[in-house]
């Protein structure tokens, strides 16, 4: 089946809001395996709108359209699916009723042009709207189903996945799944290339790599009659996935992040961790303290950025800073061996880098980044040189370090060997 996108709104058009519906409708469309070929943007026009969902009617069994069920007169969307569908609006009394009492929890007035909202186009199915005020509205004609979901992401992603996803999978009569397998320290472009013979043969389930900071994500989508069936495609491929990449895995579990991993990983083994930060500046931690119940085993970190910074709370020397820089895999060894000490945890980690945009020079551009992994003496240095802006670089930085602290410690605990890379 195909899916088309529309995202309505002038401030879309101005470049005032970023288009974040549009990721998240195209993603949910790829999972629950809807093809999806084109996506538009449109004003608040009407013209311009009808000429839009004319064209998508055409091209498409689904169209979803996210954005202009507001209470304003600028906001279109039902109206005209209504008029190019040739059906009457009313005023839904259940619409009605919840939206009087949306106002009254909240003690305020109800104006009359809310009342624009709960008028729905008729024969058309009803998304109860449990985040704000305008309903989501499903109209279906003879070829095409339009689903109207509200423009403020916090109410069209629970919209989503309450309403619409099982209405796809009614329509498709067939239960989609799927199983993410999370993988770091590689890139997209490797990874998909490993695996390339899988997506080339793939039709039923659906292989497809994302690139995320530091980490991809194989989505593996199957359809079939039950959940059961669809799993039961899912899982040899699954186990394909984890002969290739093998302990590069972090998880299978689409509500695990890598930090989380990470700090299982530290708590299991009954080990403690302390940072000495510099060019990420505090975001290596902010990552660990993302994950309750760390404080088992987060005890400590530094944000040592200056030079005297360095020397003063990690004893990096001050013949090393001259000789080598604060960039330099000798810098980075005396600052995670001075990690270490003071805070006394069993693993420590030290990154130093040059963000950017200024910084660089020839030898040493921005970009370049030297982490070290210091697990009771046993040190591990990594140098990476990464690409983009500087929080793109500090965050894929942040990422890489999460990545070395999980290699190091499942090495120390003599489960793998990932080798020297
Ligand atoms: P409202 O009742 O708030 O008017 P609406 O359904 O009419 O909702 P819009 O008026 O189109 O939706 O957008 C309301 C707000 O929702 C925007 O100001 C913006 O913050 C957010 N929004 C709308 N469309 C998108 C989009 N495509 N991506 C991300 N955010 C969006
Ligand atoms: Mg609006």
């Amino acid at each position: 089946m195909i899916a088309e996108i529309v995202c309505v709104g002038t401030e879309l058009l101005l470049g005032n809001i970023v288009n974040t519906n549009a990721a998240y409708l195209a993603e949910k469309c790829a999972a629950v395996g809807l093809s999806c070929y084109y996506q538009t943007v449109v004003g608040d026009n009407k013209e311009r709108l009808m000429e839009t969902v004319k064209t998508a009617a055409k091209r498409a069994d689904i169209v979803i359209l996210s954005g202009g069920l507001g209470p304003t007169e600028d906001d279109l969307t039902k109206e005209t699916v209504a008029e190019f569908c040739g059906r009457e609006m009313y005023e839904d009394a259940h619409s009605r009723e919840r939206l009087e009492q949306y106002f009254a929890a909240r003690g305020l007035e109800m104006t009359e042009n809310n009342l624009k909202q709960v008028m729905i186009p008729q024969d058309a199915k009803i998304l109860d709207n449990h985040n704000g005020t305008a309903p989501g509205v499903i109209v279906e004609t003879e070829n095409t189903a339009f689903i109207l979901l509200p423009g403020p992401p916090m109410e069209l992603q629970p919209m989503f996945e309450d309403g619409v996803m099982p209405y796809l999978q009614g329509l498709t009569g067939e239960e989609i799944c799927s199983q993410t397998v999370k993988i770091c320290g590689g890139s997209e472009s490797k990874i998909e290339t490993e695996i390339k013979d899988l997506i080339d043969a793939q039709t039923n389930p659906t292989i497809a790599t994302y690139a995320k900071p530091g980490e991809v994500h194989i989505r593996v989508t199957a359809k079939a009659s039950s959940q059961k069936e669809a799993n039961k495609l899912i899982k040899p491929v699954v186990k394909e996935l984890k002969s290739r990449f093998g302990h590069k895995i972090y998880t299978t579990d689409e509500s695990v992040t890598l930090e989380k991993a990470v700090v299982e990983l530290l708590a299991g083994a009954d080990l403690t961790i302390g940072l000495a930060e510099s060019c990420t500046a505090g975001m290596l931690s902010a990552r660990l303290v993302n994950v309750p119940g760390v404080s088992d085993v987060y005890k400590m970190g530094v944000t040592t950025y200056s030079n005297k910074a360095k020397r003063k709370l990690l004893n990096v020397k001050k013949s090393t800073l001259q000789k080598h820089g604060a960039v330099s895999q000798q810098t980075a060894e005396e600052m995670v061996k001075g990690c270490a000490l003071l805070t006394g945890a069993d693993v420590t980690v030290a990154i130093t880098g040059i963000a950017g945009p200024d910084g660089g020079t020839e030898e040493k551009p921005v970009g370049l980044v030297y982490m070290a992994c210091n697990i009771k003496g046993n040190i591990r240095i990594k140098k990476h040189q990464l690409k983009g802006s500087r929080s793109k670089i500090r965050e894929n930085a942040t990422m890489l370090a999460l990545t070395l602290v999980r290699e190091c410690v499942m090495e120390y605990l003599s489960k793998v060997t990932f080798g020297k890379k």
